[in-house]
């Protein structure tokens, strides 16, 4: 079932969580573990995220410089296609222009649906750790609404190449990213919000928000969408603080504010523990309002975690 219909037919706020495949070399046991612990409370749909091979340059002896594959995260469309065939509940897999090439996405696209997958989250991803720009592989996306392009092209029945035979329009439900305090690389908030609404435009569906802490900025950044026009359902993104160093980390790596009273509490902490009681608590309250406000969904954060999840449910739903 497409993500848009459950939050349509859903009539009240619902709740999916957001999960990495398994590292290399490791089975998804650890995964299944985490989503039956929160099967129970009923989420609607559960995202999995994409990684991105990274990649070195190396100068060797001769002066040229090659390219070699560091380090590789793979199998978000197998993990996908077992989760929903396992449980029964639909899964978001996300699909990045970083790394990929329009073919390979349109490859990678197939598969979904070949494995009945209806939903995708599209990004750009970020760029490589040495880059200091996003930079788009030769024949891939260098944004992401090119990216929902290619999808709402292949619904339409038109893929890559135009004479292709058999040329079955694949269907999609497409969510994006956006960024209530504004994506680091974008020079201002308008400029941002323009390219938004560009993905929105190319056929996106829903858009789900980068974490943030205080509520007020998830509500300004709605009212602003809807000033320029954007009408899609906007999901929050809560991420419950689990560990004392995301105080300073998670400002750091996705550029968000963490406010001073969060801060103040965490900076209190003796250890990871406290530092998670604080941060699902917090997470709560936070939850709590979202629901009180008629949010369509709440996307939880989890990196694997799921005691704080159900905590959070717990005490929202
Ligand atoms: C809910 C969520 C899930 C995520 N999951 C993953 C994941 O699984 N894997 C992963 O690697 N990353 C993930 N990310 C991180 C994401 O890939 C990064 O934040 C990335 O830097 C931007 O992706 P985007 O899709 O928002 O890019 P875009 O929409 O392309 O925007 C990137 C930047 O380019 C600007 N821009 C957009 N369009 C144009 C244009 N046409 N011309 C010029 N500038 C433009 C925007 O203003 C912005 O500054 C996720 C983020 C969120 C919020």
């Amino acid at each position: 079932m497409k993500i848009i219909d459950i939050i349509k037919n859903a009539g009240k706020t619902i709740f999916s969580f957001e999960l990495l495949p398994p590292l290399k070399g490791n089975d998804a046991g650890k995964l299944y573990h985490t989503i039956e612990s929160l099967v129970e409370f009923d989420p609607k749909y559960i995202n999995l995220t994409t990684h991105r091979d990274e990649v070195e340059f190396k100068e060797m002896p001769d002066g040229s410089i090659v390219k070699r594959t560091v380090r590789k995260r793979p199998g978000t469309v197998a993990i996908a296609a077992s989760i929903q065939h396992k449980y029964g509940i639909p899964v978001v897999p996300h699909i990045l222009c970083g790394g990929f090439t329009k073919s390979e996405t349109e490859h990678v696209l197939i598969d979904l649906n070949f494995l009945e997958i209806k939903n995708v989250l599209a990004l750009r991803g970020d760029g490589l750790k040495n880059q200091h720009v996003f930079q788009a592989e030769k024949n891939g996306h260098s944004n992401a609404n090119h990216l929902v392009q290619q999808i709402s092209d292949l619904k339409k029945g038109k893929y890559l190449e135009e004479d292709l035979k058999n040329s079955t329009p694949l269907d999609f439900c497409i969510g994006v990213a956006g960024y209530p305090e504004k994506h680091f690389e974008a020079p201002n908030m308008e400029q941002d919000l323009a390219h938004l609404k560009q993905k929105v435009e190319a056929g996106a569906d829903y858009i789900v928000t980068q974490m943030f802490f205080d509520n007020q900025v998830y509500y300004d950044f709605v009212k602003q969408c809807r000033r320029i026009g954007i009408t899609v359902p906007i999901i929050p993104g809560i991420k419950p603080i689990n560990l004392k160093n995301q105080l300073t980390v998670l400002p750091k790596i996705f550029s968000i504010d963490i406010p001073q009273e969060l801060a103040i509490e965490l900076g209190k902490c003796k250890n990871n523990e406290d530092a998670a009681k604080v941060g699902t608590e917090w997470a709560i309250v936070q939850s709590k309002d979202l629901v009180a406000n008629h949010v369509p969904s709440l996307h939880i954060y989890t990196y694997g975690i799921s005691d704080n999840v159900k905590e959070i449910v717990k005490a929202v739903f």
